[in-house]
């Protein structure tokens, strides 16, 4: 077993502890003896000495042009990409996630850093035409200030990377407290970030637990925005915080979210995409496939080889390539897993698949749970509303499209949903229909891609977007800017111009043109 890294907050560019000293383990969840590193347990005043740091850089930078502020990500999409196998395993310690999916969440960074680099050079408004003559109308995008960034554990590097870079490239500054299990990865990101040549308190990191750190960031009134991704229960504490204080909010919060497979489906193709969608990264996805409404014609055979092929799946070590699922993050998380295979044996779902923690000798020491399967789910049952973040898929029966749709809709949540059928009448209808921020066809409920934007509806979202050119709407705000170049005072809306006015029947001689 290595020695576990000894990782510091970054500040002001330079790698501090915390100011009390206290610190915190970061431990494998596939081996949970295996402490990967040491971070600093910050406190408020670490909080306040990386808001003073990125208060103080933020004037410089945002006068620094944007294709300039762009380079340090054309740079960091490089380092990314030269250390993306260490970066994956490294996460895969961390966070357990098998290595392809680690892989895929670094790859996530390099795309979101070329992306938002390319915005360098973008960054669009409008030019417009002013309705007075001689006048000159345009919009232009300013950043919004210093931004505090509060991100959970399992995209530990993508979804860091979903924040930083819009908001560096508008030409704000940041706080970010990653999740306590996956400091780690973020760390890496702002070692890449100071390689590629940050200057000092554009971008801060400092570690430590959500309601010490995070809730420090929250209340700090020299941060303007915050951007949190996180459960519901404390996305909703965090825009309570912000309203009070005025600070703009972002959230990215939970999901329930559907694969719809009709009877006309390509069966294999669902079948693939219902096991990815639900027990890919352990279901510990924000759009994992939690539920799946399956027509009544294809529900028998669909559940037979659902279950048969869940039973291929080997649970373990990410870093064994065998391995299909990982490791659950924690034991809080775990317990509520199994908290929620009680309910739905409560509520008379059937347990069909799974079911247990794993505990022999080949999964001594990590923290693992059975992908698990209940059938007969009824639509109101607590384990087909609430997001339980585990690898536990309710199959629902459906008679027909329209109710598969009122099924799909029917929860608190609205971030992804998907159908599977090979009628483009009857996907079309449900893309229109269905009350959700993403949604597939013949394709699971995961795999956003980066310049697409992505956030729900409902209790997923406050009606903000991350990624693509809508993260930019997050972090930045209009400045509308009129030049008028007539010599005169001219009044919008009260001045008349040419006398083409309605009501005006006769044109008045244009003038001043
Ligand atoms: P999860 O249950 O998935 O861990 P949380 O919402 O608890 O989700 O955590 C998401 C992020 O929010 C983490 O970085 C965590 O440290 C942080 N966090 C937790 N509680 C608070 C809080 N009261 N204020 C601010 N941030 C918090």
């Amino acid at each position: 077993m290595d020695k576990p890294k000894t990782c510091r907050n970054y500040i002001r560019g330079e790698w501090l502890e915390s100011r009390s000293g206290n610190v915190m383990e970061v431990r494998n969840p596939a081996a949970t003896d295996e402490v990967l590193a040491i971070f600093p347990r910050s406190g408020e005043e670490d909080v306040a000495q990386a808001v003073e740091a990125a208060s103080e850089a933020l004037p410089h930078w945002r006068r620094t042009p944007a294709p300039k502020r762009a380079e340090i990500l054309f740079r960091v999409a490089q380092i990314l990409e030269e250390r993306k196998e260490f970066f994956a395993t490294e996460m895969t310690r961390e966070m357990g996630k098998v290595l392809k999916e680690s892989r895929g969440d670094v790859q996530e960074a390099i795309d979101m850093a070329w992306f938002m680099a390319g915005e360098g050079r973008r960054l669009y408004g409008q030019t417009t035409p002013s309705e007075l003559a001689n006048k000159f109308a345009m919009s232009l995008r300013e950043p919004v200030g210093v931004c505090g960034m509060i991100t959970p554990w399992n995209f530990p590097m993508a979804i860091p990377s979903w924040k930083i870079f819009p908001a560096m490239i508008c030409g704000n500054t940041v706080v970010i407290k990653p999740a306590e299990d996956t400091p780690l990865s973020c760390y890496h990101l702002i070692q890449a970030l100071a390689e590629a040549g940050l200057p000092r308190g554009v971008v801060n990191l400092v570690a430590g637990v959500g309601e010490e750190v995070g809730a420090a960031l929250v209340n700090h009134p020299g941060v303007h925005l915050i951007s949190f991704t996180g459960s519901t229960e404390t996305g909703r504490q965090v825009s309570m915080t912000c309203a009070s204080g005025m600070k703009r909010c972002h959230l990215e919060m939970g999901g329930k979210n559907v694969i719809i497979i009709l009877e006309d489906a390509n069966l294999d193709l669902a079948l693939q995409g219902a096991l990815w969608g639900a027990f890919g990264t352990s279901g510990q996805r924000c759009t994992a496939a939690s539920r799946i409404v399956v027509h009544n014609h294809v529900y028998e055979e669909f559940l037979d080889r659902f279950i048969g092929s869940t039973e291929k799946l080997r649970v373990g070590n990410g870093l064994d390539p065998g391995t299909h699922l990982g490791p659950i993050i924690n034991r809080a998380q775990l317990s509520k897993v199994q908290q929620y295979v009680q309910i739905g044996l409560q509520e008379g779902a059937r347990l069909v698949f799974g079911g247990h923690t794993l505990n022999g000798p080949e999964h001594a020491g990590g923290i693992f749970h059975e992908p698990t399967i209940f059938c007969e789910v009824t639509p109101q049952m607590r384990i087909a509303q609430e997001e339980i973040f585990g690898p536990v898929a309710s199959v629902i029966r459906c008679d027909g499209l329209e109710s598969a749709i009122a099924i799909g809709n029917n929860v608190s949540y609205g971030l992804s949903a998907s159908i599977y059928t090979s009628d483009i009448q009857r996907a079309f209808h449900a893309m229109r229909e269905m009350n959700t921020g993403i949604f597939y066809v013949n394709a699971p409920t995961i795999g956003a891609e980066i310049h697409l934007p992505f956030g729900g509806t409902k209790g997923s979202g406050n009606g903000h977007r991350e990624a693509g050119v809508a993260a930019l709407e997050v972090y930045s705000e209009w400045k509308a800017v009129y030049i008028d170049y007539s010599g005169r005072l001219q009044k919008a809306q009260i001045s008349d111009y040419s006398g083409f006015r309605a009501g005006v029947s006769r044109p008045r001689r244009m003038e001043n043109l």
